[in-house]
C-alpha cells in the first residue's frame, strides 16, 4: 500500500477527502474535488516512478475503488492523473457481500461484467482509494481484481486516516508520522529519489533554497 498522505481525523485534509463525494454543496464537492485530483496529479508526477518499483513495472490499469453503500461510478474515476489517462478503468462493482470495517469481504466488490474481467487478466493494476483505515475495503476490492487474474495489485490512497484520539497506538503512531509533517518531495517507497520533478505544484513554504 502507497499512502500519498497520513492525514488525522478531525483535520483539513480529511474534511477535503469526505467532502469531494459527500459535501452537501455542489459548488464544495467540486472545489474539494479539484483539490484532490491536484494532490493525486503532484503525487504521481513525483512518485509515479517509486508507485512502478512497488507495482513491478509499468501500471498497466488504474481502477477506483467503487462506493460503498451507493452504487454508481467510483467518484475518484474522473479524478486519476493525466498521467495515467486512458488507464483509469472502472472495471469493479459493488457485489452482494458485506463490507465490514474490521474484515475483509470475498464479495464485496464483483467485476463488472465478463469484458472486465477480461481486461484486468495479467496486468499490472493499481487499485485507487480516496481514504484508508483499516483495509478491509481495499482487501476487498483486491481480492475481486486476483480473482479475476490480475497480475501484482498495489492500493494507492490518498488519505491513510490516523484517529490519534481513538487509541494509543494510533496516538503514538500519529505522534511520529505528523510530526514529521507532510512533503511533496518524499513518499514512503523505499529508495525514492525525492527529487520535484514539477516546478510550480511544489505547496508554498516546501521550496528548495
Ligand atoms: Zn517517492
Amino acid at each position: 500500500m502507497v499512502p500519498v498522505s497520513v492525514v488525522a481525523v478531525p483535520s483539513p485534509l480529511h474534511t477535503v477527502l469526505r467532502g469531494y463525494k459527500d459535501a452537501a454543496v455542489a459548488e464544495a464537492r467540486r472545489r474539494f474535488s479539484s483539490l484532490v485530483e491536484l494532490l493525486l496529479a503532484g503525487f504521481v508526477a513525483r512518485h509515479g516512478c517509486c508507485v512502478e518499483r512497488v507495482v513491478g513495472g509499468v501500471v498497466d490499469m488504474v481502477v477506483p475503488v467503487p462506493p460503498t453503500r451507493r452504487p454508481g461510478r467510483p467518484p475518484l474515476a474522473g479524478l486519476g492523473p493525466a498521467q495515467w489517462s486512458g488507464r483509469v478503468r472502472p472495471v469493479l462493482a459493488r457485489g452482494p457481500g458485506p463490507l465490514r470495517h474490521l474484515a475483509a469481504s470475498r464479495h464485496g466488490y464483483v467485476m463488472a461484467g465478463r469484458q472486465a474481467a477480461a481486461e484486468v487478466a495479467g496486468r499490472r493494476v493499481v487499485l485507487l482509494d480516496d481514504t484508508l483505515t483499516t483495509g478491509a475495503r481495499a482487501q476487498s476490492a483486491a481480492v475481486a481484481l486476483s480473482e479475476a487474474g490480475a497480475g501484482p495489485v498495489t492500493v494507492l490512497v490518498v488519505g491513510r486516516v490516523v484517529r490519534p484520539g481513538r487509541s494509543a497506538v494510533q496516538a503514538a503512531y500519529w505522534d511520529r508520522v505528523g510530526a514529521a509533517g507532510f512533503s511533496p518531495d518524499s513518499c514512503c517507497v523505499p529508495g525514492c529519489p525525492g527529487i520535484d520533478t514539477v516546478p510550480g505544484l511544489t505547496v508554498p513554504g516546501t521550496e528548495k533554497s
